[in-house]
């Protein structure tokens, strides 16, 4: 049975070129480097590792890896095949193809976008509306739910079968980005893949809880801290929710900054606002803002105008402002265009 997402001529014309780019690659026992972008979510992650590990198994010499920073988020650190992630530090200077997955641009590669630009060859695997179009080869579908899904597709037609392996590498992707298909990106097709994922006897309990429901104890304070000192003002847009924390302030309740990406699920409940935005601020003083719409607004516009971008439910960018100018500069942009 077939799960195949693609149906429109220019994507099946980009997915056979990559098809071709992969498994010319394998054949020829080439150097594969594959990366998902800058603090890598399970969508990232789980991309990387099961085209890396379907590569492998097709005969390519696959070095799986993310950009700098080189931590693993603890929820992500048992997807399997997580150990043998490269340090893009070891990476060798030239390779013959870069595989980028669910990066919305090449800024999104951090360190690892100069590999891409002087690879052999490249071929991008993404998602994302705000994707403006870059490498060589680029399937890029933003009606896929989430990156893990094209690359199901790939691993299809490169034949390899699914296993317990890969299926939950790609469960964790499909899951994460979707909100576990609670979300509008999900389809008939992404439950139909579900089904085959689950076939192969993974344990998709286990997997969401490690995703999802799991965190220190210490994540309870922090979250106290944080919703107590979130902001509604109905006046902007069509409504904002926000708040901030800091990594300096998750490692006083014990926590890795990471355990910050979770925040903005709990305060995007919030009924009376239609956009929920969770500014993090990072140790050199810029501040990661995440934003969730509720469905009035288009948060990758938003993005996308202050020099992000995402999809138009779920979508972020970087502030090089302090933390009054980015609420500021937010606040103007989420009123515009309304
Ligand atoms: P996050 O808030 O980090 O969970 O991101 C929400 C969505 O927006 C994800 O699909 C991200 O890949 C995307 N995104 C976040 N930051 C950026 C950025 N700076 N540029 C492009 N896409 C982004
Ligand atoms: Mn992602
Ligand atoms: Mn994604």
């Amino acid at each position: 049975m077939t799960t195949a997402s693609i149906s429109s001529g220019p994507l099946l014309a980009a997915r056979d070129d990559a098809v071709q780019a992969l498994a010319g690659a394998a054949r020829a026992g080439a150097t594969v480097v594959l990366s998902g972008h800058v603090q890598p979510d399970a969508d990232a992650l789980g991309s990387t590792l099961a085209l890396a590990e379907g590569l492998r198994r097709c005969g390519a010499r696959v070095l799986a890896t993310f950009p700098e920073p080189f931590t693993l988020p603890s929820s992500l650190g048992w997807l399997p095949g997580a150990a043998e992630l490269v340090d893009p530090a070891a990476l060798p200077a030239q390779v013959d193809l870069f595989v980028s997955l669910d990066a919305a641009s090449p800024g999104r590669l951090g360190c690892l976008a100069p590999l891409l630009g002087s690879a052999g060859r490249s071929v991008v695997v993404d998602h994302h509306a705000s994707n403006p179009g870059f490498g060589a080869v680029r399937l890029v579908d933003p009606q896929a739910a989430a990156t893990v899904v094209l690359v199901a597709d790939l691993l299809e037609q490169l034949d390899v079968e699914l296993d317990q392996q890969l299926a939950t590498c790609l469960y964790a992707g499909l899951a994460a980005d979707t909100g576990s298909f609670r979300f509008g990106n999900t389809s008939p097709g992404t439950h139909e893949l579900a089904a085959r994922l689950l076939r192969t006897g993974i344990d998709h309990a286990a997997i969401s809880r490690r995703l999802f429901d799991t965190a220190p104890f210490g994540w309870l304070g922090l979250l106290s801290v944080v919703t107590g000192r979130a902001v509604l003002e109905p006046e902007v847009g069509a409504g904002v929710v926000w708040t901030w924390s800091t990594g300096a302030e998750a490692r006083e309740h014990g926590l890795a900054p990471d355990q910050l990406e979770a925040l903005v699920d709990v305060v995007r409940a919030t009924a009376e606002a239609d956009v929920a935005c969770v500014l993090k601020g990072q140790d050199d003083g810029s501040w990661v803002v995440s934003m969730r719409s509720r469905g009035a607004t288009d948060v990758s516009r938003v993005a996308m105008a202050l020099g992000g971008g995402g999809h138009r439910a779920a979508a972020g960018y970087t502030s090089a402002h302090d933390l009054p100018g980015t609420m500021d500069e937010l606040r103007m942009e989420l009123a515009r265009g309304l």
